[in-house]
């Protein structure tokens, strides 16, 4: 590994205090080598593929160079196995130079290759997530139906069972890098020999087989260089092996699934707000009206202490969780429950909590520095403008708002003494 990326430092300061925050000495090397990375690899690039609805091939490659598209993943298969927090600290900062990058390449590495590191076989592990860490395949996640987009248990593509594997029918929308993508994760209702409905099942498909086409990329408010599209499966034909976990586990997988999209979505809506204030900061202490600089006016210094306030109360709930992620993925916390400065923490309420929370933020926050920019931030040379576009994903993505609410109050009605 090169000495910008992160080494599993095994922090014993940390694991003792368990609400300390601070970032070790490696982590701190690593963010700034990260940052210069992105200014000099990703950000000139931003515009441009914005612009021309494609990213540069090369950013994948060039983000496994520096190991963030194996941030996550097991140094078996050419990971980092890095902590949550190492993760959410990198993911910000891509975020922060090109939104369209860190859907793309999280889509591939994270929503793809994040349930065969979890659930795969070993075969599994080693056919799909070397190439994938190398950035030299792509991987897309394909849930959502043009019926069934927030209720999963509508979905209604098959997997029915042959003596040879699977033949696959139906149709996926909305899905990330489905114009680009080698191979796809798609959830199907799974149907036995008899025909009988066998439940929710993921299979890892190779995008190139008979029967499979893709509809033309979508154009899109945001993310634009980021593709996004349909998938469609007429009898198409997968061997046994491709059925990722047990049949019927499907919805499991997709939940635990969700909880790293959502920890990875309200990362991506704090390095927009970061993205935010840095620029909001600057354009007012150098535009004047009425003969001074617009800092000086009252009603902007209030939109800039806003956007601070919702940028670092989200930074801290964004870290917390991260770090309540690793603990819950330790051995003896597998259920998702534990207890944690006493009381229980149920991980996937707390990344239901911070996703809506940082999305919410983000959105505000993104509107208050375009008006901060007056005219200039409806122009697409500020990237204020482009911000606002892109940010409208984290309120949707992963789950909506509403979804998340759910999951918050559902949590939080299991609290309330009987
Ligand atoms: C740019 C982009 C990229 C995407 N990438 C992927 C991807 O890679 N893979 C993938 O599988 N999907 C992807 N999606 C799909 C995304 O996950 C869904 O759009 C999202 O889950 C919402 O589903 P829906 O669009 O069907 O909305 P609906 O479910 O139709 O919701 C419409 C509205 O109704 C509300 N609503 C629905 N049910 C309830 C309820 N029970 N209570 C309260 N309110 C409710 C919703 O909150 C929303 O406001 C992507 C979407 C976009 C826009």
């Amino acid at each position: 590994m090169g000495t910008n990326t992160i080494e599993n430092t095994n922090n014993p300061a940390a694991a003792a205090n368990a609400m300390n925050f601070d970032l070790t000495a490696e982590e701190i090397e690593f963010a700034d080598g990260f940052r210069k990375f992105c200014l000099k690899e990703i950000a000139p690039f931003t515009a441009q593929a914005d612009e021309s609805g494609h990213l540069p091939a090369s950013h994948y490659k060039k983000l496994a160079e520096i190991g963030y598209t194996g941030l996550l993943h097991n140094r078996k298969y050419g990971g980092q196995e890095a902590t949550y927090a190492q993760a959410v600290l990198a993911q910000m900062i891509l975020s922060e130079y090109c939104a369209s990058t860190f859907f793309s390449v999280g889509a591939s590495c994270g929503l793809f290759g994040g349930p065969i590191a979890d659930y795969g076989t070993e075969e599994q592990k080693k056919k799909y997530l070397p190439a994938l860490i190398k950035g030299e395949t792509v991987g897309a996640l394909a849930i959502t139906e043009p019926g069934a987009g927030s209720d999963v248990s509508r979905l209604i593509m098959t997997a029915q069972e042959m003596e040879t594997g699977y033949t696959l029918n139906g149709q996926k929308t909305y899905i990330t890098n489905a114009p680009i993508c080698d191979f796809a994760l798609v959830l199907a209702r799974l149907k036995d020999a008899k025909g009988a409905d066998a439940g929710l099942t993921h299979f890892i498909v190779d995008m190139k087989i008979k029967g499979i086409s893709r509809g033309k990329p979508m154009k899109k408010m945001g993310l634009r260089a980021s593709p996004t599209g349909e998938i469609f499966f007429e009898d198409a034909k997968i061997p046994h092996d491709a059925i990722l976990g047990r049949p019927g586990h499907g919805f499991r997988i997709t939940m635990q699934a969700f909880n790293k999209e959502r920890l990875a979505l309200a990362a991506y809506s704090v390095g927009v707000m970061q993205a935010c204030l840095e620029d909001s900061r600057r354009y007012a202490k150098e535009r004047k009206a009425f003969g001074k600089i617009i800092a000086k006016q009252q009603s902007v210094a209030f939109m800039l202490a806003d956007i601070l306030t919702k940028l670092e109360a989200s930074k801290l709930l964004l870290m917390e969780t991260a770090f309540l992620m690793d603990e819950s993925e330790k051995e003896h916390v597998k259920s998702g429950k534990f207890m944690h400065n006493g009381y229980t923490v149920d991980i996937t309420a707390r990344c239901a909590e911070i996703k809506l929370m940082a999305s919410t933020y983000a959105r505000e926050v993104t509107n208050l520095a375009v008006q901060i920019h007056g005219g200039a931030g409806y122009m697409e040379e500020f990237r204020v403008a482009r911000m606002y576009r892109d940010i409208k994903i984290a309120e949707i993505g992963g789950g909506t708002s509403e979804i998340q609410k759910q999951i918050v109050a559902r949590a939080e009605s299991k609290r309330i003494p009987k």
